[in-house]
């Protein structure tokens, strides 16, 4: 049903804006309600990735171990560098990465070391090999050598009994690879959340099935199914409830039994909301708030049981933004991780951007570099909530200030990039 069919003004954009809350006052609320969950359990390092630290990890040797060479070169006494002038001293011998060298160097004396291999006992400086010249045993030097240079000291990267990674942290790439210098092999950490997702609506048709007249693809499965494991949350999916509050009410009973937290898509939209409303009333505490933000104004919060509630808009493009800035943040919380902020650049667009006052917007942008290599924010066109394309062609969203207006190409804006290099 179009907005002129509903008797609701074309504009309704900027009227009706009483009773809804900003993003921020939404996240604010929903964050005083949540208690992040306390189970804990040890994990192989393999398993730890994506999972939120329980204890501390305090180092149990330095790193590096012993000192050694940032360069293929030669190992040698920094009293033996000339000032000025060159030095030709006696190659003894040489240190490979595992097999060092077992003496101890003189003055007057070098030795050949490679890359990662033990420094020698008594050399404290590596010249590197493109600064040498190598003669049979013998190997000369030119001044102006860095007394102590490309040396890498024990403890330089984490000394011994000191803290590698807090209570709170996500391991990641960098985290394993940490974990995994020290040799630790299993860690304590946070147990998974556990996030069930339904879709809602009659109209909804599963990959595999013939859509009738009528019937759509429901997509918002697989959005979410991609967005909860990128989390890395533990995800069940529940399938697609039909609007019948019966069924609704079956579902989110069973579910609430087993998940820490139950996402909807659909059916909270304002033809449908008394009639979800009514089944949550009945089961547990949930508000339906409309949002200041754009796409995404419905929302509903709350609880069933012990499990929390989170009711999506059933748009794709609601689904996707809602869930990135409220029901995110708001699981990461809930799995013990500690505060994180979201990238955020301020540059400037592209193009014109059409926003009218009222509700904070996330439009898709696609940012890249102009001619001149600085970043600019394209618009992906059509910015409807129901055309999934724009989350696929854009690289960030664009975030647009309640209060703002149009933004001409050339202004000044905030975004927030979808990638990172490590999730
Ligand atoms: P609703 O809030 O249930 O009225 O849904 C709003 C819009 O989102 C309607 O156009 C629905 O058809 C659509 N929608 C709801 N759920 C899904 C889904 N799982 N996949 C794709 N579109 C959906
Ligand atoms: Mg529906």
């Amino acid at each position: 049903m179009s907005k002129e069919e509903k008797n609701i003004p074309a504009d309704c954009d900027s009227v009706g804006l009483q009773g809804l809350v900003s993003v921020d006052q939404a996240l604010q609320r929903i964050r005083a309600a949540l208690i992040p969950i306390s189970g804990f359990e040890r994990c192989a390092l393999r398993d730890a990735h994506r999972r939120i630290v329980a204890e501390s990890v305090i180092s149990p040797l330095n790193v590096p171990a012993y000192i050694n060479s940032a360069m293929d070169g030669y190992a040698l006494l920094a009293a033996d560098l000339p000032a000025s002038g060159e030095v030709t001293l006696e190659v003894i011998g040489s240190s490979f990465a595992g097999i060092p060298y077992a003496g101890r160097l003189q003055p007057g004396q070098a030795v050949r070391i490679m890359t990662g291999a033990m420094v020698p006992e008594g050399a404290d400086t590596v010249v590197m090999q493109e600064l040498v010249r190598r003669d049979g045993d013998r190997v000369t030097i030119e001044g102006g050598r860095r007394a102590g240079e490309n040396v890498r000291h024990i403890g330089e990267d984490i000394a011994k009994g000191g803290v590698v990674l807090m209570p709170g942290q996500k391991i990641r790439a960098p985290e394993l690879g940490l974990l995994a210098s020290l040799g630790i092999a299993e860690v304590t950490v946070r147990r998974r959340l556990r996030v069930a997702t339904f879709s809602t609506g009659d109209e909804l048709c599963s990959i595999g099935e013939q859509p009738r007249e009528g019937q759509i693809y429901d997509s918002n499965r697989y959005s979410l199914f991609g967005m909860l494991r990128d989390s890395g949350v533990e995800h069940i999916d529940m399938g697609v409830i039909r609007d019948d509050a019966e069924a609704i009410g079956e579902a989110f009973q069973s579910a609430s039994t087993i998940a820490d937290v139950l996402i909807t898509s659909g059916g909270v939209s304002v033809g449908e909301a008394d009639f979800v409303k009514q089944t949550l009333d009945r089961l547990g505490q949930v508000d339906f708030w409309k949002i200041a933000m754009k796409p995404g104004k419905p929302l509903a919060f709350g609880s069933i049981n012990n499990a929390l509630f989170f009711g999506l808009p059933g748009n794709p493009v609601a689904v996707m933004a809602t869930f990135y800035q409220i029901v995110l943040p708001s699981l990461r919380y809930l799995s013990g991780e500690g505060t994180t902020q979201p990238l955020r650049l301020r540059v400037r667009a592209a193009d014109r951007l059409k926003k009218r006052p009222g509700r904070q917007d996330f439009q898709r942008g696609i940012l890249k570099p102009d001619e001149n290599g600085e970043l600019r924010v394209h618009t992906t066109g059509n910015q409807g909530s129901h055309i999934l394309s724009s989350m696929s062609q854009a690289n960030c969203f664009v975030n647009l200030p309640a209060e703002s207006g149009m933004v001409e190409a050339g202004d000044w804006v905030e975004v927030e990039p979808f990638e990172g290099l490590f999730r």
